[in-house]
């Protein structure tokens, strides 16, 4: 396309007014509608098979450009610039810094004139050319936000690279991405796409240790990081390394990634990724190696999809599963918990308090069902367990004061809602999320934090006892009226008897 085609193309005649009727807070399918009508049908079609919604539209998580916008930020040398509305920027920016971005965000501001003349993807383009220093980074990525996707601000326009330095344009709606996880998988995907079309064109940069000698299993899904040494020590006996874990921290690491025999979806949520190491002809296998017998079909299932000798595959199995058997004997959780989060693991944790003892009568998960979420939610299901997928708010707090557990791991509502029940509760994405699941260290770890949790009750029995009544009836919301001195009648004479 000529530069001067690519410029009349960004002119937009169906924006959405940049302050009305937009945003999380409603407008979603005139958003929706505005969208499709200004060119991104096919986007959204695709968004809508990556990540099925379900019986709701969108949980109530944080919006969800902050997973992409969070993935960006941990990576070497990416600037990461947002094009929406000041108050999402505002909002995204503030949560970025909260979880330590240490970096600042770029951010295209717009108008409704700018958004209806084209003249944003120009200030886009603009800003790229700006911030395309090789000097500083090896890629931008810039976000459209709701309201810029819904006018059909064509980042797709963008040049692909500027003085070396690789452009990404996405757009991450609220309105066509469910939930942060999700997001963090559409960045993920759009610069694995890159990365294999880098690949297939000539030789790229090595990973920065240098490639592996053994085939690698890329894993897929953010993890605490000493995850990955314990996986590797389970593959080492089939003759195979951990490869990276994707989202990479940096763009060199995707090609190793894409190098993998084997990709490991950890986390079910990265349809788009996966979709990647499909079209690279490498094989996506799901679920992960929590507790024995989640240790035990993950290895089997690599070890298939590795053409690797079943006698290869037991050996590895015999050395790792006695370790986790024991981790879990000797760290047994006895309690009923309920387990419901927006990371994507949730039927993984669900899986391992299982196998530790724990009675779970509820799983909830903000993400959707895919291919890869199917083996743990068919041993879940044969266990008896509920599991709701897209699950509401709603659902997860009507499931902690339906099913009385005695620890609910949930997000800030949950815990808030059963911590006012005198409920102990565990906040899944700081607590759960930040600690060791796989193997033996994973079995001893959450056993730790549940069992401490666990045996709290009594302090938020006491804790309701002190705050009762406070922040209910006449000692919350906001009076509508002056407060009324009332006179109150002095107390009678005390009559001595004579
Ligand atoms: S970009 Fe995020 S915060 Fe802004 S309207 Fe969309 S979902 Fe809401």
């Amino acid at each position: 396309m000529s530069e001067q085609s690519e410029r009349e193309g960004p002119i937009v005649d169906r924006s959405v007014d940049a302050g009305e009727g937009g945003g999380c807070h409603g407008g979603a399918e005139t958003l929706h509608a505005a969208a499709v009508a200004s060119g991104n049908r096919e986007l959204l079609k695709r968004y809508a098979e990556d990540y099925p919604k379900g019986p709701h539209d969108q949980p109530q998580t944080m919006c969800p450009a902050f997973g992409a916008l969070r993935v960006g930020l941990r990576m070497r040398r990416t600037a990461m610039v947002l094009a929406g509305s000041g108050c999402c920027v505002y909002g995204l920016t503030f949560t970025s810094h909260f979880y330590g971005a240490r970096r600042s965000v770029g951010y295209v501001p717009f108008d409704s004139e700018s958004l209806v003349s084209g003249a944003l993807f120009e200030d886009v383009r603009e800003a790229v050319l700006k911030l395309a220093d090789p000097d500083h980074y090896d890629t931008i990525v810039v976000i459209n936000l709701c309201v810029p996707t819904a006018s059909g601000v064509p980042l797709r326009l963008l040049p692909k690279e500027l003085n070396g330095v690789r452009i990404l344009g996405i757009d991450v709606p609220g309105f066509g991405v469910p939930t942060h996880a999700e997001a963090k998988d559409v960045l993920a995907g759009a610069m694995l796409q890159y990365a294999r079309t880098e690949a297939e064109q000539g030789p790229v940069q090595a990973p920065r240790g240098g490639r592996s000698e053994r085939p690698t299993v890329t894993l897929l899904g953010e993890m605490f990081p000493a995850d990955p040494v314990g996986i590797g020590m389970m593959l080492e006996p089939m003759g195979l390394a951990p490869g990276p874990v994707v989202p990479t921290r940096e763009w060199r690491e995707l090609y190793g990634a894409l190098d993998c025999r084997v990709a490991a979806a950890i986390h079910p949520q990265y349809t788009a990724s996966a979709r990647e190491f499909g079209l690279a002809g490498r094989p996506v296998v799901g679920s992960a190696p929590v507790g024995c017998e989640g240790t035990a079909s993950w290895l089997d299932a690599i070890g298939a999809a590795c053409g690797i000798a079943q006698a290869k595959v037991d050996l590895a199995k015999n050395k790792i599963l006695p370790a986790i058997a024991g981790a879990l004997s000797g760290s047994p959780i006895k309690g009923r918990v309920t387990v419901s989060g927006y990371e994507g693991s949730e039927l993984l944790v669900a899986r391992l308090l299982i196998e530790s003892g724990a009675d779970v009568p509820y799983v909830g998960t903000a993400c959707g069902r895919t291919p890869w979420s199917e083996a743990d939610l068919a041993w879940l299901e044969s266990r008896g367990v509920p599991v709701a997928f897209r699950a509401s708010l709603e659902q997860d707090i009507a499931a902690v004061k339906a099913l009385e557990p005695d620890l609910a791991i949930g997000t800030t509502p949950v815990v808030q809602a059963a911590k006012e029940m005198s409920i102990p509760a565990l906040y899944f994405t700081n607590l759960i999320s930040a600690r060791p699941l796989m193997g033996p260290a994973g079995a001893g770890s959450l056993a730790q934090v549940i069992n401490t949790a666990l045996a709290n009750r009594h302090r938020f029995t006491a804790m309701r006892g002190f705050f009762e009544g406070v922040g209910a009836g006449e000692t919350c919301g906001i009076w509508d009226q002056p407060p009324v001195s009332v006179a109150v009648p002095a107390p009678s004479p005390v009559v001595k008897p004579l």
